[in-house]
């Protein structure tokens, strides 16, 4: 990573409160921190990444603004963060799109939508498009089997590679090998504090959601949000089994598992959106960084879309509107794989690489059974 104004804010942050160390229950940041004398580039990128902006160490620090040591690991740390996002990006001359990114969201959700709705009104006969459509494969004579095929399977194949590609970027910046990945009790703490939001928890009393009182609002609207995703991901991919397997196209019953889990993920992510949204306007912005906010909301609120308008087509997809609402709902759906690689979303990459960073550390591998150790075992 390229040594720049924020991480140079960011060591002078780290070298301070290793001396201090008053946080070092906090967060895994601060025991990150103390096994570290000297930062790299490569370790402020963990360190930073570790860090889920909870503010507690901003709210408990004596060298706080308007203190003249001026120390404010939360902001300094979420500049460093964002610096991450584009070094990693894939592929690199995408990396700009981080740049006024609330604008670049924005207007990817809007093209989507107009696109979708433009080539349905293209491809469909208007008397189609507008008339009631029910039964098995009403969704395929409004929008064609084929087109829903090829920008579903498009955008979303893109997505994962360039995440899978910005993830080893990020893992071979900070030092890591490739056969770490093999040791089991690691793999089980990180996924442990990551599908628990273990940093959030502020050792029990939860973090600084607003100002300096604690709470668990933030990590209860990120389980709804991060949870209802998860129910949609299998709400589809059942739909998808139905549909491609076993010779049954949508739309199904209101209780069948494919739209019970889509019913519940969507919830789920409209109340955890909504509220991660209330919490960011009414927080205190001095731990902020402010530069930073329109990114949050814009995908914020293109996640809050993608889930809205699924529920709405759901609530009228026996009635003359649903052929719109669904080349609307998939307008967004394919922008969000778009741009899921240039927006906020990759912090659940990184911050889950870091995670898993922080439990190797935390399980170092046993003398004698390194394979530099093994190497030298066998050669003598
Ligand atoms: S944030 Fe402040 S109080 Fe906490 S370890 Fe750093 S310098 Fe010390
Ligand atoms: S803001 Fe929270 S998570 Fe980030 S370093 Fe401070 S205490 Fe740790």
């Amino acid at each position: 990573m390229r040594e720049t104004e924020a991480t140079t804010d960011a060591r002078r942050a780290m070298e301070v409160c290793n001396a201090c160390r008053y946080c070092e229950g906090f967060c895994a940041v601060f025991p990150a921190m103390a096994m570290r004398r000297e930062f790299s580039t490569g370790d402020l990128s963990y360190i930073a990444n570790l860090c889920h902006n909870c503010k507690g160490c901003y709210y408990a620090c004596q060298y706080a603004p308007p203190h003249p040591f001026n120390i404010n690991v939360p902001q300094v740390l979420a500049q460093v963060r964002a610096e991450t996002y584009e070094e990693y990006a894939w592929p690199a001359p995408l990396a700009g799109l981080f740049k006024r990114n609330g604008t670049i969201v924005s207007l990817a959700t809007a093209a989507g939508i107009a696109l979708t709705l433009l080539l349905t009104m293209a491809l469909v006969d208007p008397s189609v498009l507008y008339q009631p459509q029910i039964g098995p494969g009403a969704f395929y004579r409004v929008i064609p089997w084929w087109l829903m095929v090829a920008l579903a399977g498009g955008t979303s194949l893109f997505a994962v590679l360039a995440l899978a590609i910005g993830f080893r970027n990020f893992w071979r910046d900070t030092g890591g090998r490739a056969d770490e990945f093999r040791r089991a009790k690691p793999l089980a703490v990180a996924l442990h504090d990551i599908f628990t939001l273990k940093n959030l928890g502020g050792g029990g009393g939860g973090c600084n959601d607003k100002d300096e009182g604690f709470s668990q609002l933030r990590r209860r609207f990120h389980h709804a949000m991060f949870y209802g995703f998860l129910l949609c991901f299998a709400s589809t991919t059942t739909a998808t089994f139905y549909d491609h397997i076993m010779g049954h196209p949508a739309p199904y019953p209101f209780w069948s598992l494919p739209v019970q889990l889509g019913t519940w993920g969507g919830v789920g992510m409209v109340v955890g959106t909504a509220g991660l949204i209330w919490v960011k306007i009414v927080s205190d912005p001095a731990p902020a960084a402010r530069n930073l906010l329109g990114a949050d909301y814009a995908l914020l609120v293109l996640l809050f879309l993608a889930a809205a308008t699924g529920l709405l087509l759901l609530a009228l997809r026996d009635t003359g509107a649903m052929g719109v609402l669904l080349a609307v709902h998939l307008g967004v759906i394919f922008a969000l794989f778009l741009v899921i690689p240039y927006s906020k979303m990759v912090h659940a990459v990184y911050r889950s690489a870091a995670l898993l960073r922080h439990a190797l550390e935390r399980h170092p591998t046993p003398p004698g059974n390194k394979p530099s150790d093994r190497a030298l075992g066998s050669a003598a």
